[in-house]
């Protein structure tokens, strides 16, 4: 099945699939280890910066390696790519998954540069005819502020910041995009507090919009529970982790060098992030729904 497949599912049956970032092939491992165990569908995602450090090419030969030794869909998309000619590079290159973040360009510049993406998608895709070559598009509208960090100040989300349900249908109509980004209250990174999530935002978008496109929720650290598990109930398909990652990652890497001071071999002093990455992994698969739905 392609991700637009799996998505459509999930937002159908009310569960949501984990796109985690990677930016090492250790992290990758995680990522698929906690999904293969999981039975779940594996989304990767590589930010801007992510995909530097890595590689494209790198990246969709990691991905394909991956496909075979674990038996399991693993999906690679493009995350936060800030131009069009960045996100159609991640395209060329193979990625099955692009998001288009024009979100800071004013409305029609963000539904010109995301259109452009789209129709670049579905003419390579019409070049290859095959199904599961289908990539699939995100765009995002709404003012998502932070970075995927821990922030040690409260960052004030503004009413103007959310996702107006009108612009959302007609960003959708327009653009024709699988997947929509959206602005209910999230932040990117973990900050001391947060508004609790627009759940009627959610519900109010997600029927003004056609059921093939997901909704996306981006800067799923750090926000309780209850509140993921309500958005994922009313139309939320697809979640985002990194900086949970990042942390649990970096605290298993020091703890790593604390425990064998004298080691001098990375793949040994690696171990602890590999292990503290796919518990947290583990935990958002089982928090989304999405546990045997391969
Ligand atoms: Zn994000």
């Amino acid at each position: 099945m392609s991700l637009n497949e799996y998505l459509k599912q999930a937002t159908d049956n009310g569960w949501a699939i984990g796109h985690f970032n990677a930016s090492e092939l250790d992290q990758m491992r995680s990522i698929l280890d906690a999904c293969k165990d999981a039975s779940s569908p594996a989304m990767i995602g590589t930010s801007e910066g992510e995909s530097k450090h890595l590689g494209l090419a790198e990246a969709v030969a990691l991905r394909d390696a991956f496909r075979i030794k674990y038996g399991i869909p693993v999906f690679l998309n493009a995350d936060h790519h800030k131009s069009a000619e960045a996100a159609i590079k991640a395209i060329d290159a193979g990625y099955d998954s692009v998001h288009i973040d024009l979100s800071s360009f004013p409305m029609e510049e963000n539904i010109a540069g995301t259109k452009m993406v789209v129709d670049y998608a579905r003419q390579r895709e019409s070049r290859i005819k095959n199904q599961e070559s289908r990539i699939s598009v995100e765009g995002e509208l709404g003012y998502l502020r932070g970075e995927s960090k821990i922030h040690h100040e409260k960052i004030e989300v503004k009413p103007e910041d959310y996702t107006k349900v009108d612009q959302a249908k007609e960003f959708v109509a327009r653009t024709g995009v699988d997947r929509l980004a959206i602005v209910i209250g999230n932040i990117h990174g973990i900050a001391p507090s947060h508004p609790h999530l627009d759940v009627q935002r959610v519900l109010d978008i997600r029927r003004a919009i056609p059921n093939s496109v997901a909704l996306v929720l981006h800067g799923g650290s750090g926000i309780p529970d209850g509140e993921v598990e309500e958005v994922i109930g009313v139309g939320i398909a697809n979640v985002h982790i990194n900086t949970e990652l990042r942390v649990a990652y970096v605290h298993g890497m020091k703890r790593g060098f604390e425990l064998y001071p004298n080691e001098v071999s990375m793949y040994k002093l690696d171990q602890e992030a590999i292990k503290a990455m796919k518990l947290v992994v583990k935990e958002k698969l089982k928090l989304f729904g999405a546990v045997n739905k391969i």
